[in-house]
C-alpha cells in the first residue's frame, strides 16, 4: 500500500527504530511512546486490522504475536509482565491502518481502560 505510513517503514522510507525483524515481522518504537517502553510490532506484508489479518493468513498473525514475546523478552519486560494491544476501528481510536500490536511495559500501566 503506497500511502500506508507503516508500509513505508517496512520499504525504510519512513525513519524508525527498529528493535526486532524476522523475514516477515518488523517492531519498532512507537514515536509517542505511553509507556518507558512502547513498541509496534507489525507484520511486514499489509494487512488492515486484527479482523483482516487473521482472516487472511492466521500464521501470520502467529507469528506477530511471536515477536511480541520475543521483544517483550529482549526488553526486560517478561519478568514483571506487560501489556499488547490491537486497536481496531473506530470506538479503539485505530489511528494507522495496517495491523500492529501494541507492545507497553516497564512500569506499572494502571488500569486497563480510562472510560
Ligand atoms: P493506533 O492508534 O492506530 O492503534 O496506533 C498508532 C500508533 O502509531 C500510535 O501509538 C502512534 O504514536 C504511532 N505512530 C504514528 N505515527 C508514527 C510514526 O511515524 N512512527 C512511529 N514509530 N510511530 C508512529
Ligand atoms: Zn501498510
Amino acid at each position: 500500500m503506497s500511502d500506508c505510513l507503516f508500509c513505508k517503514i517496512v520499504a525504510g522510507e519512513v525513519p524508525a527504530t527498529v528493535v526486532h525483524e524476522t523475514d516477515h515481522t518488523l517492531a519498532f518504537r512507537d514515536i509517542a511512546p505511553k509507556a518507558p517502553v512502547h513498541v509496534l510490532v507489525i507484520p511486514r506484508e499489509h494487512h488492515p486490522d486484527l479482523a483482516a489479518l487473521a482472516a487472511a493468513d492466521p500464521g501470520l498473525g502467529g507469528q506477530v504475536l511471536a515477536a511480541v514475546a520475543a521483544v517483550a523478552e529482549a526488553e526486560g519486560l517478561a519478568a514483571d509482565g506487560y501489556r499488547t494491544m490491537f486497536n481496531t476501528g473506530r470506538n479503539a481510536g485505530q489511528e494507522v491502518f495496517h495491523v500492529h500490536a501494541h507492545l507497553l511495559g516497564g512500569a506499572p500501566l494502571g488500569p486497563m481502560l480510562a472510560i
